[in-house]
């Protein structure tokens, strides 16, 4: 994976509003077997606000990503684009894409983090007994996966092939070394 381009701004805090605190970081990521895709991020020191997004900036043909979550591939990288239906039937839980629906980074294990977190807002919104019974069987089928205990399919289905699972790990520029990077863009401030 390479980043391409970082584009960084000091913008109006869309949520508190406050001036000259709130980051937007742009970054084009080129993807291996994939393409490019534009990663953005807004963050506000002021109020906490956080928001990222990720677009793909290559359109492919439809495709279907199936990946096994066991013990071992918990850190595998997924790519999810807005137009992607995620699902692990073993377990009965899916996320089809809404109007308000966003692309993301994560692997593995953060998809089942949002998954867990889906759950537990239901639990906390139906409380008669039978969605409280399956909720929490289904929430302990998804904790037991991000333990590493026992197997389930995640697949991924995306009519616009922007999805992607990755089998390499990216991490993080830490700060010092992200400062002595030239990006071709100069930093605008206002
Ligand atoms: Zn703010």
């Amino acid at each position: 994976m390479n980043e391409m381009e970082i584009n960084e701004m000091v913008i109006k805090c869309p949520v508190c509003s406050v001036e000259g605190v709130a980051k937007s970081i742009m970054k084009e990521i080129e993807i291996p077997h994939f393409g490019k895709v534009l990663e953005t991020t807004i963050q506000c020191p002021e109020c906490g606000f956080k928001h990222s997004d990720v677009i793909a900036l290559e359109q492919n043909d439809p495709a279907k990503y199936v990946i096994e979550i066991n013990k071992n591939n918990l850190s595998v990288r997924v790519v999810r684009s807005q137009s992607a239906t995620v699902s692990i039937p073993e377990i009965g839980v899916k996320v089809e894409p809404g109007p308000k629906s966003e692309g993301y980074v994560t692997n593995v294990e953060g998809i089942l983090t949002r998954f867990e977190d889906a759950v537990e807002k239901a639990l906390n919104l139906f409380d008669d007994d039978a969605s409280q019974e399956n909720g929490k069987k289904t929430l302990n089928e998804i904790r037991e996966l991000k333990k590493g205990n026992g197997t389930a399919t995640l697949i991924i289905l995306d009519p616009f092939g922007q999805s992607n699972v990755v089998s390499v790990e990216i991490s993080e520029i830490p700060e010092e070394e992200l400062n002595t990077l030239k990006t071709g863009f100069s930093h605008i401030e206002e």
